[in-house]
């Protein structure tokens, strides 16, 4: 189980009780503030509160991508010159 410091829990599964869709299919978590299906949203326009449970660290492999890391030094670099 993934928590940051306060004890919040940052990365969950989840399966939208309305048309099913899962993290399976999205290929990887949602995150603290996804409660809503995004696809439920976009389709129709219904918010649809998401069904959820929280994810160990094995949902976060594909989230922990080089790019994710490579951008603060360049984002250091930018704010020096
Ligand atoms: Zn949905």
């Amino acid at each position: 189980m993934t928590a940051v410091p306060n004890g919040t829990i940052r990365f969950w599964h989840f399966q939208c009780p309305e048309c099913g869709t899962s993290d399976q299919e999205f290929r990887h978590p949602a995150e603290a503030h996804d409660i809503h299906c995004e696809v439920c949203l976009a389709d129709n326009g219904r918010t649809v509160m998401l069904r959820r449970w929280p994810a160990d660290d094995s949902a976060l492999v594909e989230r922990q991508a080089p790019y994710a890391t490579a951008a603060i030094p360049a984002e250091r670099d930018r704010l020096v010159g």
